[in-house]
């Protein structure tokens, strides 16, 4: 969703005030930090990285006067507070209001300082976007943003406000509008996908499972992907999805976050590990090929030893695909922040450590599974290692690099799996 909005971003500068794309900061007139603010880890990094920007490119041409924007989730979450801490910050804006970036830079080139807005606006700030621009062969496209659930540890519902779904013939158009220049696969972002509740024009409403089922119906979509869903909004007609439309990838990113009924209840995540395992189940039977996806949290507040090995133990049994884990970060303004139960820094490291490679051994023993299949690969472009190679994803989103000639790039290629790395595969091409 970030690089979604930072495209968009760049796009609007150029309509408006005929930016340009540089290689470096020294180079620009304008810099932009879109920001993240789901972990500590990635909040701090923005103001060193702020630092380190101002510093060089003041070593670059002391008398140059560079405009420092701020824009994402830190922006949102810390608004005018932020000039404090980087006072040289021109513009802070959140996630819901970077359409309104002609206009400040317009404030700050007659001479306002330290402008913010991050009121979050009533008007879909899509509407005020230009046409989406080439995104090269597989494309994101958001269709719902924001969040309701406020699981106790995460910011995403106070930075990307309420939860919202993109109209339908918005989306379709937006869908044709990439296919037209080329996109293959369109990827339906959204911070809790499966929530999408859109309606088309006639007043019909439109769950996730049929907007997918629309999006299939456009022409050149090859490939569907969604992200990320939450357990507590799937449903029948989803899982029926990857049995019955083509063109929908044989991938679900589904987190859980733990495998312990009492850590999903202080987590309000508002289901059981039996009710997740329940989906899971159907999600297989529909779709036998299916690689699963999840996100974890280690050392949330109260996590005994046991609530972790069920953790462990729940991993082994889905044996996903790949995952995304994290140390627990309280976050302002949470309610975990202010939990009991706080596990100390040594415990949940090693916790996550033991995690990843349980992860990472059922990754590889899963990539070597696909070894003797062939697999439909969507041809993204030349590999970074090795001549000849090209390089594409599998419908259950793993790396692929295969010899072929280049004419392939942008189709989809059948091919047969010989190898398995640990973060991708190696094949060949089957006529
Ligand atoms: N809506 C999605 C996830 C959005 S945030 C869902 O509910 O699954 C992406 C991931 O960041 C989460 O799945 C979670 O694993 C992680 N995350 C969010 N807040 C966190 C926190 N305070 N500490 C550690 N990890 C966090
Ligand atoms: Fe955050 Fe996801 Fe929970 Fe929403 S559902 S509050 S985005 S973790």
């Amino acid at each position: 969703m970030n690089a979604y909005d930072a495209g968009r971003m760049t796009d609007l500068l150029q309509q408006s005030h005929k930016l340009s794309v540089v290689d470096s900061p020294q180079q620009a007139d304008l810099i932009i930090l879109n920001t993240c603010h789901i972990r500590e880890k990635a909040d701090d990094k923005i103001f060193s990285e702020l630092g380190r920007l101002k510093k060089s490119t003041y070593r670059h041409d002391p008398k140059k006067r560079y405009i420092f924007g701020v824009g994402g989730c830190v922006g949102q979450a810390q608004g005018a507070e932020l000039f404090k801490r980087a006072p040289f910050v021109d513009l802070v804006f959140g996630p819901q209001n970077y359409h309104h970036l002609p206009h400040m830079l317009d404030q700050v080139l007659n001479g306002k300082r330290q402008l913010h807005d991050i009121e979050i606006p009533s008007e879909s700030k899509f509407d005020a976007l230009p046409t989406a621009p080439d995104s090269g062969f597989s494309a994101g496209v958001p269709v719902q943003e924001g969040c309701d659930r406020f699981c106790t540890y995460c910011v995403v519902p106070f930075t990307r406000g309420r939860e919202w779904s993109r109209p339908v013939e918005d989306i379709l158009k937006e869908v044709k509008n990439l296919t037209d220049k080329g996109a293959k696969e369109i990827e339906l972002l959204g911070q809790n996908v499966n929530a999408y509740l859109g309606h088309d024009q006639a007043g019909v409403e439109h769950d996730l499972a049929l907007l997918i089922r629309q999006v299939s119906f456009v022409e050149g979509v090859e490939r569907i992907r969604f992200v990320t869903s939450h357990p507590g909004d799937m449903s029948d007609d989803l899982v029926n999805a990857f049995a019955e439309i083509p063109e929908l990838n044989s991938y679900m990113h589904l987190p859980i976050q733990s495998g312990s009924d009492k850590i999903l209840a202080a987590m309000e995540r508002g289901h059981s590990v039996a009710e997740y395992m329940g989906w899971i189940e159907k999600l297989k039977k529909a779709c036998p090929k299916i690689t699963l996806a999840s996100d974890f949290i280690v050392g949330f507040p109260g996590e005994t030893e046991e609530d972790f090995q069920n953790t462990l133990d729940l991993i082994s049994e889905v044996r996903y695909g790949h995952a995304y884990s994290f140390l627990f970060s309280p976050r302002p303004g949470t309610v975990a922040a202010d939990m009991e139960g706080f596990i100390p820094q040594e415990v949940s490291q090693e916790r996550l450590e033991r995690l990843q490679e349980l992860i990472n051994t059922i990754q590889v023993e899963e990539n070597k599974a696909q070894i003797g299949l062939v697999e439909s690969v969507l041809v993204e472009g030349e590999a970074k290692k090795g001549q000849g190679l090209l390089a594409g994803r599998t419908s259950g989103y793993r790396r692929i690099n295969f010899p072929a000639p280049v004419e392939l790039i942008g189709t989809l290629a059948n091919v047969l799996v010989t190898q398995a790395r640990p973060n991708s595969l190696i094949g060949e091409l089957k006529g």
